[in-house]
């Protein structure tokens, strides 16, 4: 079994429900099963124009995918909850992006990990410190320093996260 961080993000539609529909999916991969996420985190959406508040999210995972696999999976995932809402680029019903899986590196486009903005980024730093205090980036780097180095502002913690249901309280 090979260890996985997915970040999970949604700021159309009904956020919380497809952040819950997304992680029960997640779990239900063959293969696959989620270990934990972190809590829910409001956070104001970067990109052009004005868009919805972003509901983001981390989750810890086992899975015996590799890790192409896993992130085809993972977007197949995204499709079935987006498959309802035509959307303009920009926001999204589900957004769900492979971080990072145990210590492998590629930085094909097509698959790129550890996920290339993951450490500029409060919105996946601080769910991922909650869930993986001591976890150690494939560059020796650890979670604790990357966190130290960005700015807590956009961003608020608001669902906890239930682990004997596996979806977040609303
Ligand atoms: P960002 O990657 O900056 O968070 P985004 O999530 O909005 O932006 P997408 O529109 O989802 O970007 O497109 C990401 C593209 O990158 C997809 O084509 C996807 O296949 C590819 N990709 C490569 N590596 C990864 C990864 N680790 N996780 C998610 N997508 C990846
Ligand atoms: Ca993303
Ligand atoms: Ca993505």
């Amino acid at each position: 079994m090979n260890t996985a961080y997915v970040a999970l993000g949604a700021n159309l539609g009904k956020p919380l429900d497809q952040l819950n529909q997304a992680i029960a999916l997640v779990n239900k991969l063959s293969d696959t099963a989620v270990v934990t996420a972190a809590s829910i985190y409001q956070s104001i959406a970067i990109g052009p124009g004005q868009q919805p508040d972003y509901l983001n999210s981390a989750a810890q995972i086992v899975t015996k995918l590799t890790p192409s696999d896993l992130l085809a999976a993972l977007h197949s995932i995204e499709n079935t909850l987006a498959r309802e809402r035509t959307v303009h680029w920009g926001p999204r019903t589900l957004d769900l992006d492979l971080l990072l899986y145990d210590n492998f590196t590629s930085t094909a486009a097509t698959l790129t990990v550890p996920h290339p903005r993951m450490c500029g980024r409060n919105f996946v730093i601080y769910p991922l410190l909650e869930i993986a205090p001591l976890l150690v980036l494939p560059t020796g780097e650890n979670i604790k320093s990357v966190a130290q180095k960005l700015v807590n502002e956009g961003i608020q913690r608001k669902n906890d996260f239930n682990p004997q249901r596996m979806q977040w309280i609303n």
